[in-house]
């Protein structure tokens, strides 16, 4: 595969560890684990076996008709992430980084959660292996995402809801950390994004990039030919890399990353390091990170995966920012036109696909990457549509 690391867990200037020494030493370990089974024939048949069996792969790469003669131009294809099992994207490395978990012997898994989805998605998983599952929230978090918190109760997961600092997302993920390098003997951190220090990163890509393995195969079966562009949603980073990876040496394939104007790392951030790794990041005038909005709460995020900072800088994938109108337009026209209510994260990736289609000849093609089902969005959907 694909690999632009040229010194481990860089690319480019982007990426690295910048971690203490103690939590440095346990992060090398799992690069090591990660090395020694990634490529690993009876690692992968097991991923393969329970990406088919639990999470219901592989999912369809859809055409369009509807939304193609709307927007006019290009023929879109959808790769329907929305249907795996739990409705999203973030399952794929879930299994992959649980299955690496029980080769190192943890018996403990503990992840870091904000609005709640990988959290549940992890308590999912967890669930089915018999693993014993913390999440780590913060307190405002907790109480803003009540339900999912009980969701997560009910797939036997424990939450720790964390109140120091301002409750949010950092915290829990500091409070995580902590507890990995107490208890790394027994212990797997869980980590949801294309982001981090080293090897996270790399290992969160190598479990997405079952995404485009997919839609490559299916592309070619259904229309003899590689995609002209491939769009996908950027928060940390995950699915769009996996959406991405089988693409990024094939230089006629644009590959778009979308991400919200008031989050908009990739349009307006600087080289900078930040929850110890090197990306763009949007700072303020003191040098600090900025406080993002998304209406989609799983885009909410100041920084963004090293590997994205660099396909920036190097020219080689283009990003974009669209803004909350557009989005909402997308989620309900996806809706109306093809029977898909897609997760507001998702809506921006349609939301670009609206600019680009008719720029091109009907004889070209746009692959978009549906990361996600609506369902969680409805209740806000209705509040900001009705209201
Ligand atoms: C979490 C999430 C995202 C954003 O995360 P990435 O790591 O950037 O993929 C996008 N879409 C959905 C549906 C999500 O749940």
């Amino acid at each position: 595969m694909n690999d632009v690391e040229l010194k481990q867990g860089y690319f480019g200037e982007f990426g690295g560890s910048f971690v203490p020494p103690e939590l440095k030493e346990v992060l090398d370990m799992l690069a090591e684990q990660f090395e020694k089974y990634k490529n690993d024939p009876e690692f992968m048949e097991e991923f393969k076996f329970y990406l088919k069996e639990f999470v219901g792969r592989e999912n369809p790469l859809s055409f369009a008709r509807n939304l193609t003669e709307e927007y006019g131009g290009a023929k879109i294809y959808l790769k329907r992430e929305d249907l795996n099992h739990t409705g999203a994207h973030k399952i794929n490395n879930v299994i992959g980084q649980i299955l690496l978990a029980k080769r190192m012997g943890a018996k403990r898994i503990i992840a870091e959660t904000g609005a709640g989805q990988h959290g549940v998605a992890t308590a999912t998983a967890c669930s089915m292996f018999g693993m014993d599952c913390t999440i780590y929230m913060g307190k405002l978090d907790t109480e803003r995402q009540a339900l999912n918190v009980f969701r997560m109760e009910l797939l036997g997961a424990k939450i720790v809801s964390v109140d120091k600092g301002q409750g949010r997302l950092k915290d829990a993920v500091d409070e995580a950390l902590g507890d990995l390098v107490q208890n790394y003997e027994n212990t797997f951190y869980l980590l949801g994004s294309a982001v981090g220090p080293h090897p996270f990163p790399t290992m969160v890509k190598h479990f997405q990039s079952v995404i485009s393995e997919e839609s490559k195969r299916q592309i070619l079966e259904k229309e003899g030919k590689l995609p002209d562009a491939v769009i996908a949603v950027t928060g940390g980073g995950s699915n769009a890399i996996g959406a991405f990876a089988h693409y990024i040496d094939e230089p006629s394939v644009r590959l778009i990353g979308v991400e919200p104007d008031k989050a908009a790392t990739l349009t307006h951030g600087v080289p900078g390091v930040i929850h110890g790794f090197k990306c763009l990041v949007l700072l303020d005038e003191d040098g600090n990170p900025q406080p993002t909005y998304s209406i989609a709460a799983g885009l909410d995020y100041p920084g963004i995966g090293p590997e994205h900072s660099y396909l920036k800088t190097s020219g080689r994938a283009e990003y974009h920012a669209v803004n909350k109108e557009e989005v909402l337009e997308a989620f309900q026209l996806l809706a109306k036109k093809e029977g898909i209510i897609p997760a507001l994260e998702s809506a921006h990736a349609v939301a670009y696909a609206k600019k680009l289609a008719p720029q091109l000849s009907k004889d070209q093609i746009i692959i978009i990457n549906i990361s996600g089902r609506g369902d969680k969005d409805v209740q806000q959907a209705f509040d900001m549509i009705k209201k």
